[in-house]
């Protein structure tokens, strides 16, 4: 093998193992950066290699496989959502008509006379990549140590990302609506900058201060069981119009509430019946958490806030897709991978498309 240095490590997640996929050799002083399917023994016969290059070899390429090749569990997955009605009118006069050439049941509608499958209507509808790909981006996503490097590598294309991103948020809208937090409950609001190419200026071209229309004020509430809450309340401070839309029917009635003296809070104290226990978060500055009464909340807006800062420079109006993200990687279950079943398997069951082309704007060919 001569000089050849393999620097790859492939007993790793598939996480690390794919942001290390561009793998160099370093020989004649020379860095040469091998095709992502590539291995350093291209030439040579997988018999004529020593038992370790073989290993890395043989799992290098299955890793690839996985990733970027038809994954035939592609079929079970749509097959399992059987569809009772069509996904374009809604007609339930519909009937099985055999399957399509990878095994997904195919449908036909009267309604509307066309066919469809339980891809049809779905973020899946138009694919760009694999189902087990998205699944791994979605194992990376809710994997909470990996969001910041993640964010940083551009490993997809520039275009993928986005899309991908775009496709996630619009599965999980909406699924805070279903939240309701109860018995002892904290809740607070925490404020994160628009990015500066959206901020809104002065007539003098400077920043206006304190807590302005740059800033997203965001609701955040926890409660006793470990589930929590993350809500866009619009721009600037919290009203006791944006404290209800937020918190109202998210917050079980006759709850305790744990809270510092904004007074909007009032509105759902009223609402709701709720006993009230409220802290001057001044005066608990400084104090160490196992004595702070605020201390539940305080600790999410901090991971939050750490979650936001990893993501820089997002557009403003992505900012719920974030907080909905959140929401999944704050609260139960905590297995990213159960995370992962249960973003498919919603994304299945609401049915949002998301084509490529309405993401970018893009006008279509005006062939056929
Ligand atoms: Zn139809």
């Amino acid at each position: 093998m001569g000089g050849g240095v393999l620097v790859d490590v492939v007993v790793l997640a598939p996480a690390v193992l794919a942001s290390r996929r561009e793998t160099t050799t370093m020989g004649k002083n020379e860095r040469r950066r091998l095709a992502a399917s590539a291995t350093p023994w291209g030439g040579i016969g997988d018999d004529k290699l020593e038992p370790a290059q073989r290993m890395v070899a043989e799992s290098h390429r299955s890793i690839y496989a996985f990733r970027h090749e038809k994954f035939e569990g592609d079929a079970d997955f749509f097959n399992g959502y059987a569809r009772d009605a069509c996904p374009r009118c809604g007609s339930q006069d519909i009937a099985k008509r055999g399957f399509d050439s990878r095994g997904v049941q195919r449908y036909f509608s009267s309604g509307c006379r066309h066919g469809f499958t339980p891809q049809t209507g779905t973020i899946f509808e138009d694919r760009k990549l694999p189902l087990p790909a998205w699944t791994d981006y979605l194992l990376q996503v809710f994997s909470y140590d990996s969001f910041a490097s993640m964010a940083r590598e551009a490993r997809r294309s520039d275009t993928t990302r986005p899309y991908w991103n775009a496709k996630l948020f619009s599965v999980l809208e909406g699924i805070q609506d279903d939240a309701v937090l109860s018995g002892r409950v904290w809740v607070d609001e925490t404020y994160w900058p628009v990015s500066a190419k959206e901020a809104v200026r002065r007539p003098d071209g400077k920043l206006p201060r304190g807590l302005s229309v740059n800033q997203m004020c965001i609701g955040v509430g926890v409660d006793g069981d470990g589930r929590s809450i993350y809500i866009h309340e619009g721009f600037g401070k919290t009203s006791k119009a944006k404290t209800r839309l937020a918190f109202g029917g998210r917050i079980e009635r006759g709850s305790e509430l744990v809270h510092d003296m904004e007074g909007a809070h009032d509105a759902i104290v009223s609402d709701l019946g709720l006993k009230r226990e409220r802290h001057n978060s001044k005066l608990l500055k400084g104090m160490p958490d196992d004595q702070n009464p605020l201390a539940p909340v305080n600790r999410m807006c901090f991971l939050l806030k750490r979650f936001l800062g990893s993501h820089s420079g997002f557009k403003r109006s992505n900012i719920q897709g974030y907080l909905d993200v959140f929401y999944v990687i704050a609260n139960p279950p905590g297995n990213e991978m159960e995370k992962a079943a249960l973003v498919l398997d919603r994304a299945m069951r609401c049915p949002k498309t998301l084509r490529f082309r309405e993401f970018y704007n893009v006008k279509p060919h005006v062939s056929r």
